[in-house]
């Protein structure tokens, strides 16, 4: 594994039994693509040619002789596979600048909107009226706020970072 790679570099491709990993690993700002259709040699060369460390829960994958950069991820939950790619590759999560950078939907880096006329034709009133910080996603095509939902993801982050402080062998 190469280690000298700036965290902000790193790039992911998750295997198709990791769709909920690539979730939070996108809203935690990293450059992850979730591929559904694809076959082994396909998925392995993918992941070279774009430079994407494979994530991997499957143990014939791991042993084909093409392989590049892979992690292999033991645990059946999300948030144990998250503390294994964090401790795997000491992901430094720089918190919380680079959270919701990217649409959990489908990878793209999103914008920060400015609260203005056209968003107030974007979004029902109600959500004009109270929120104030809007990102788009120029492949969805939608906005995003800052609203409950994003705070529930950021206390679950939170608890979860702490977590990891708290029980470092876990
Ligand atoms: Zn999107």
């Amino acid at each position: 594994m190469k280690k000298e790679k700036p965290n902000e570099e790193i790039k992911f491709l998750a295997d198709r039994m990791l769709g909920r990993l690539a979730k939070w690993l996108r809203i935690l700002g990293y450059d992850t693509i979730y591929p559904l259709d694809i076959r082994d040699l396909a998925l392995l060369l993918r992941a070279r040619q774009e430079n994407r460390i494979l994530l991997t829960r499957d143990t014939h994958l791991i042993l084909r002789k093409n392989i590049g950069d892979f992690l292999f991820i033991k645990s059946d939950l999300w948030k144990e596979q998250l503390q294994e790619v964090i401790k795997g590759l000491q992901l430094n999560l720089s918190f919380p600048n680079r959270l919701f950078s990217r649409c959990s939907v489908c990878n793209t880096p999103t914008l920060n909107i400015g609260k203005d006329n056209q968003i107030k034709n974007s979004v029902p009133p109600y959500v004009f009226l109270t929120q104030n910080e809007f990102v788009y996603c120029p492949t969805c095509k939608k906005y995003y706020w800052k609203g409950t939902h994003w705070q529930r993801i950021k206390e679950k982050i939170q608890e979860f970072l702490l977590d990891n402080k708290e029980n470092p062998s876990a």
